[in-house]
């Protein structure tokens, strides 16, 4: 199959660019990554067999290999056919799939100096190489003639599908291109895939290396037990023993600016963390990022398209930059109003007046405490529990880890039929992960869900989704292997590991990819679970957040880690009724991120500033003074780290539009648990992957078009009187 690197074919397609391989290298021993997977359910990946020193000379003979068989296909004598040109092509680069999902799984989780290494040698290479597939004439006029309609006329609609989808991603990549285009292309390419590489190798040393060590009571005043119990774990591995240590990440940081009584401190987190990539030193990231945004601009332009913007939207669900900045703006205004009320009732409790950007300050009003982004988690915390007296501190003894997935494992069950149980002796990257078998309700094998829920250095920050490898079924049925992924703190031995309700929600969201794959049941592997458009992939991963709240999952899974008793129905209640609260702020800070993402890639071919650039349009925008985006420029992965969330940001919130009124066909029938809806979302949405134009998949769902109403509604936002915007 061949990986369309700018298309973001998977959640993680890390191998994100391609060059002319130099010949690979005499091997006397045959290298155990480029193997068949061997061992039960179709084989499983190699993990007891991985070096670091094996993935170049492996990546350089899957590239060989796969060329080889492009090759074979171009030049094949017989006309073009469906058969020997699209099939041919999803049957080539086997080896390059398996070499491919082991990098993927070290360049996320196991990000050693000598693996980095590689990473900077390799990235431009392999860009190059996807560039010599797509690039290649000959192959692309075979495809180009099966592409035709008389010919395309004869096949089945998933290989009408395929075909479009094969045809149209050549196009976009540059195969219509004269070969002064092409050869421009390819340079732009795997400069772009260096650049990418240093901008996350530079985050990820920000974020590993800047740490705040607290020495005592005093530094710790506000935070809870389990807090400071991770930080002072966090300290000893850092080789601070008897201290406390806050970590420059989104896991570590947030907890902090949340209950830290110490406001200074709060301050000096809260800046390090949001000046990530942005500190004038060897690792900053400004000029790598107008760099990348020149680049960017000028392939959109010699491919034919206004803008990157433009470019990436071709093909989704979205289909332009306008349809999505549309949605963006729809929400933004109601949001904003919103945090002006959250400020107001902060600063009720912090006391002083509220500031505005039109404010005129007394002297007097500067004496006082007015709230600052960094204390926004902090007083929204302390509103919380005045308005809805909930505390987040009393739902943690109720999520532990293990029970959390166990619940997930129920859910699934219920909604899919799927059944999860251990198995053992499985190779692993690390002895943290787990790997379950899935199967369906005949017991029939499904396949492997690998579960790797603890940080460690060299992982990357968040939580994610991965398919070691998809489904597929024009061979011969081969199951699929997927994993989730996340950065929960390892408690003590023998402890239960407990969690946050955001956490525990994040949880579920990366268990709706998993399933996303595990449900899929398509003939070719390009077509096949999560490898669908951007701004529909995430719909069934935010849509599974649903079920966390329901009774039937906290009954039998929120059960409390030290009496076995299940969340009071009261606190259950008051998660309900506090579900809108700080929505304002959690949709602002992300709406800033995604509209400064799509103006960014709008932008042309002009030399772009990003600091300024971002504290421009933000002002223009009305941004309010007390929030900062998610994710700053400097530090924005998504639209940064790779092509794949580029001018894609937005996805959250469409898929979030789409998931909120897919949500009320559970409602309006018989509940989160009907059956009959959750067969129809499997048989429309989950099992076709991207066989079916994602508009189509979700009218089949539905019965109509999805309406903005159930997203207003969610999120506690007046409901617009022209209440569709998405298609
Ligand atoms: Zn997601």
């Amino acid at each position: 199959m061949i990986r369309f690197p700018a298309l973001g074919a998977g959640l993680f397609a890390l191998l994100t660019a391609a060059p002319a391989p130099a010949a690979p290298p005499e091997a006397t021993v045959p290298n155990p990554l480029l193997a068949p997977w061997t061992g039960p359910h179709g084989g499983v990946p190699p993990f007891d067999k991985v070096e670091v020193a094996l993935f170049e000379p492996a990546l350089e003979a899957a590239m060989a290999e796969q060329l080889a068989e492009v090759e074979r296909i171009a030049n094949d004598p017989a006309p073009p056919t469906f058969e020997n040109t699209l099939a041919a092509l999803e049957r080539s680069g086997g080896a390059m799939d398996r070499v491919g999902a082991l990098y993927s799984v070290y360049s996320g989780n196991m990000g050693t100096p000598e693996f980095q290494a590689v990473q900077r040698e390799m990235s431009p290479r392999l860009a190059a190489f996807n560039d010599q597939i797509l690039q290649n004439e000959k192959l692309f006029a075979r495809v180009a003639a099966v592409y035709d309609p008389r010919e395309s006329a004869k096949v089945t609609p998933e290989q009408k599908r395929l075909t479009w989808y094969t045809h149209t991603n050549f196009v976009r990549a540059g195969a219509k291109l004269d070969a002064a285009g092409k050869k421009r292309v390819g340079e732009i390419n795997q400069r772009l895939a260096t650049l990418f590489t240093t901008f996350n190798q530079n985050l990820l040393a920000d974020e590993t290396d800047d740490v705040l060590v607290l020495d005592g009571e005093k530094d710790l005043a506000g935070l809870p037990d389990a807090l400071r119990a991770a930080a002072a774990g966090a300290a000893e591995q850092r080789g601070h023993k008897g201290k406390w240590a806050i970590l420059n990440t989104r896991s570590s940081t947030e907890p902090f600016l949340t209950y830290s009584d110490r406001r200074d401190l709060r301050q000096k987190v809260w800046t390090t963390y949001y000046n990530r990539g942005d500190h004038g030193d060897a690792k900053d990231n400004n000029a790598v990022v107008t760099e990348i945004l020149k680049l960017r601009a000028e392939r959109a332009k010699l491919l034919g398209y206004e803008t990157h913007a433009h470019w990436r939207l071709e093909n989704t669900m979205a289909g332009t930059p306008e349809r999505a900045l549309e949605l963006l703006e729809t929400v933004w205004k109601p949001a904003v109003a919103r945090v002006h009320e959250e400020v107001a009732d902060m600063q009720a409790l912090a006391g002083g007046a509220a500031r505005s950007a039109a404010a005129t300050r007394s002297p007097r009003d500067e004496a006082q405490i007015r709230i600052e982004p960094w204390d926004y988690r902090y007083y929204a915390e302390k509103v919380r529990k005045a308005k809805y007296d909930l505390d987040e501190n009393e739902l943690k003894p109720y999520l532990q880890l293990d029970k959390l997935r166990e619940g997930m494992f129920w859910v699934a069950g219920e909604l899919f039929g799927f059944r999860f149980s251990p198995l053992q002796g499985i190779p692993v990257y690390h002895p943290d992960v787990t790997v379950y078998e899935v199967k369906d309700a005949a017991l029939r094998h499904v396949g492997l869900w690998y579960f790797d829920p603890y940080a460690r250095p060299g992982k990357r920050s968040g939580a994610w989704m991965n398919a070691y490898r998809v489904q597929e079924r024009f061979r011969s049925e081969v199951p699929t292997i997927v994993s989730n992924n996340a950065n929960f703190v390892k408690g003590q031995p023998g402890e239960p590991v407990l969690v946050s309700w955001t956490d525990a929600t994040t949880l579920f969201h990366e268990f709706g990819h998993a399933l996303h794959g595990l449900n899929s049941s398509v003939s070719y592997p390009s077509l096949a679970g999560t490898r669908v458009s951007r701004d529909f992939v995430e719909f069934p991963s935010q849509l599974l957040e649903h079920w966390l709240s329901t009774p039937e999952v906290l009954n039998r899974f929120a059960l409390h880690h030290q009496t076995g008793k299940p969340m009071p129905a009261d606190l259950a209640r008051k998660i309900e009724r506090a579900a809108t609260f700080n929505q304002g702020f959690a949709t602002v800070e992300y709406l800033a991120s995604a509209l400064i993402d799509m103006k960014l890639h709008l932008a042309g071919e002009k030399t772009i500033d990003p600091d300024a650039f971002e504290r421009e349009t933000l002002a223009a925008l009305g941004m309010p003074p007390q929030i900062v985006m998610r994710h700053r420029t400097p530090q924005f992965a998504h639209a940064f780290g790779s092509d794949s969330y580029s001018a894609g940001y937005y996805s959250y919130l469409w898929s979030d539009t789409l998931t909120a009124d897919a949500y009320e066909a559970f409602v309006e029938a018989g509940g989160p648990y009907d059956k009959a809806v959750a067969r129809r979302l499997r048989d429309t949405v989950l099992a076709v992957g991207n066989t079916v134009d994602p508009v189509d998949a979700y009218r089949a769902f539905r019965g109509r078009d999805p309406q903005i109403r159930a997203l207003m509604l969610k999120r506690g936002f007046p409901v617009p009187a022209e209440a569709s915007t998405t298609r």
